[in-house]
């Protein structure tokens, strides 16, 4: 069993720590700072930091790599197009990696980044996917270096994932994420509903994630670009016809950048 937790990090990253309690072992994604996890291995004597998962090049994924690495000697594992520093593994498409017991299956999913990496762990009952940047709750990454057909093909490939699969991303953004879904689709009622929901839970301080495809293909606009009425709100949005679900997500993308 692998329990999950998020340690916080600046002003809204989510550092996701995997934890083998058996073995005493623990693996963290996309550690920007070192200090939560240092932190959280000085109070948890006797477990061991085994191995540091990367999803994309960006400092606030990578900061704390170098530090960790020299610290607990950690594997670290990311993707091969992009510069990890003191990257052990360097992943592609379809490979394939132990950790933790859990194997994981690479996804490259260009978009935000061009060599960024989803980590996915096919299971019958709870499958998993770290997917960094590339799909967040109810929203998606900006395009830093992609363009909007890589992203959106990045994001389709996801949400063909079983509807069980919990999503861990890295980012707090889901309350902004669920303003901006409810200005695309002001009648979905799975969209009101979960802006209540996570309305309220982030006012007590908790934290919305993980998602689950289910609920994404739901709520998230970036998701849902074949629908009738999502495509006539970006047709009004770009004031023109956006004939391809890739020119709807263009102008959403486009839409959410200024919103
Ligand atoms: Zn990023
Ligand atoms: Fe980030």
């Amino acid at each position: 069993m692998i329990q999950i937790d998020a340690l916080p990090a600046f002003s809204d990253n989510y550092l996701w720590l995997l934890q083998d309690a058996e073995n005493r072992h623990c693996a963290v994604v996309d550690p920007g700072d070192a200090g939560p996890v240092l932190a959280w291995l000085e109070a948890h004597p006797g477990w061991q930091l085994t191995d540091i998962l990367v999803t994309h090049h960006h400092h606030d994924h990578i900061g704390g790599v170098a530090r960790l690495k020299e610290a607990c000697g950690a594997r670290v594992l990311g993707p091969s197009r992009e510069k990890i520093p003191s990257r052990d593994q360097a992943l592609d498409e379809g490979d394939r990696v132990q950790v933790l017991g859990l194997e994981f299956q690479v996804i490259e999913v260009p978009g935000h980044t061009l060599g960024h990496i989803a980590y996915y762990h096919a299971d019958a009952t709870q499958p998993l996917l770290f997917c960094g940047d590339t799909l967040f709750a109810a929203g998606c990454g900006r395009l830093f270096e992609g363009t909007p057909e890589q992203m959106h093909h990045s994001l389709t490939r996801l949400a063909a994932l079983p509807v069980a699969t919990r999503i861990y991303c890295t980012h707090e953004y889901t309350l902004s994420n669920l303003r901006f879904a409810k200005a695309v689709e002001p009648t979905n009622r799975a969209t009101s509903t979960r802006f209540d929901e996570v309305t309220r839970l982030r006012e007590q301080g908790g934290i919305s994630l993980p998602s689950t495809i289910a609920l994404e293909l739901a709520t998230n606009p970036f998701l849902r670009v074949t629908e009738t009425s999502v495509k006539q709100m970006a047709d009004e949005r770009a004031g023109r016809d956006n004939p391809t679900p890739t020119e709807v997500f263009a102008t959403l993308r486009a839409w959410k950048d200024q919103f």
